[in-house]
């Protein structure tokens, strides 16, 4: 017997014992499919929120924030497959949707051969008790494979989630750039100036964290804010 056959035989044997199953549905897995089955895959509802027309998800922020254009890949639902991919992802430590979603809408946009020049991709901070807690920023490992696909830098130092019951540490001295609550902060603003910035979440809802964190970003001298989303909801 060759080794690729006792390999395949053993995986078989894994996949037995220890069957892999859908973030979509719970359903087994099969050869070939990986964190989502066929049919999730078939169904999962996909936005064409791109950065071509204006969508739903520019709408959101408009009067708001000046931004240049906004993007979701999913529709979020109270239930369903793109819910269970969220709750996997935040609170079963299940990191590797974020890049399922990340290479799945980042080779979207790249087949689209849309005008998008991104210079910088931040993801939207968790403060870092949270981060400690969760073992990872659940945006992360999207918004790392978005900056790849769109061969712009990743960055997730630059803005920082503060904490409120922390009194002013030495570093916070020389933070220039607050939001009005003084949740978010950028500590190197020189950093941004003159560049277009992509800034990364997981679920839109309201708006209201990018829009917090987008007037941050915006206080840097000439910035092009772009933002992109797992999900949005309808
Ligand atoms: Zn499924």
């Amino acid at each position: 017997m060759t080794f690729r056959k006792i390999s395949k035989i053993l995986n078989d044997v894994n996949t037995i014992l220890f069957p892999h199953l859908c973030f979509g549905c719970n359903a087994r897995l099969y050869r070939g499919e990986k964190h989502l089955c066929t049919i999730c895959r078939d169904q999962i509802p996909l936005t064409e929120h791109n950065y071509e027309a204006e969508n739903e998800v520019d709408k959101v922020f408009y009067g708001r924030i000046n931004i240049q254009k906004a993007a979701a890949l999913l529709y979020f639902e109270e239930e369903g497959i793109v819910k269970n991919l969220i709750h996997h992802l935040k609170y079963k430590g299940c990191e590797e949707i974020g890049t399922l979603l990340g290479d799945w809408f980042g080779s979207i946009l790249k087949s689209r051969d849309l005008p998008l020049q991104i210079d910088l991709v931040i993801p939207v901070p968790l403060h870092s008790r949270k981060r400690k807690k969760r073992g990872y920023n659940q945006v992360s490992k999207f918004a790392e494979r978005l900056a790849f696909h769109l061969e712009a830098e990743y960055n997730e130092t630059l803005l920082v989630k503060r904490s409120h019951t922390k009194t002013q540490t030495t570093k916070d001295r020389w933070l220039r750039y607050l939001d009005q609550e003084g949740q978010f902060a950028v500590e190197n603003p020189q950093d941004l100036h003159n560049k277009s910035v992509l800034l990364v979440d997981d679920v839109i809802t309201t708006g209201a964290t990018m829009e917090s964190c987008g007037k941050v970003l915006l206080q840097a001298e000439n910035v092009r804010l772009y933002l992109a989303a797992m999900a949005c909801v309808r």
